[in-house]
């Protein structure tokens, strides 16, 4: 039996986002440098997601919510959230993770709305600047 992977719109995310028990996870890959993030976003890049999955669970302790996206969150996001549910579930500790989801419409539907946005460059933001604008 596996874990589903439930779908989030960015209006009923951005609430959650500042959550102690949420973490966002972006797995875009350079695009991050030059378009900015969502707040307190980690950066897990889809092209190593694979290999640093055991850090993945490492940095989301305490967390239940873990809510991924890419630009758009079409192929990478989906993917990666759900290759992170299987690994889970393979190693029968799931760390505390209740929820697995997408952001719909990635970040590039996030920026379009008009959400809060970092430009900092740091792989795990520290989302004070959402915390400043939310
Ligand atoms: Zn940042």
């Amino acid at each position: 039996m596996s874990r589903t992977v439930t779908y989030i719109t960015d209006t009923r995310l951005l609430p959650m986002s500042c959550r102690p028990n949420v973490a966002i996870v972006d797995v875009r890959d350079h695009e991050r440098q030059y378009d900015g993030h969502i707040p307190g976003s980690l950066h897990y890049p889809s092209g190593t997601f694979g290999n640093r999955m055991s850090n993945l669970v490492q940095d989301v302790q305490g967390k239940d919510t873990l809510v991924f996206h890419c630009a758009l969150s079409q192929v990478r996001g989906p993917n990666c959230a759900r290759m992170f549910a299987n690994y889970l579930e393979e190693r029968n500790d799931d760390g505390g993770i209740r929820n697995i989801m997408v952001l719909e419409n990635g970040y590039n539907g996030w920026l379009a709305t008009g959400k809060p946005i970092c430009r900092c460059t740091s792989t795990s933001c520290d989302g004070v600047s959402a915390r400043l604008t939310a």
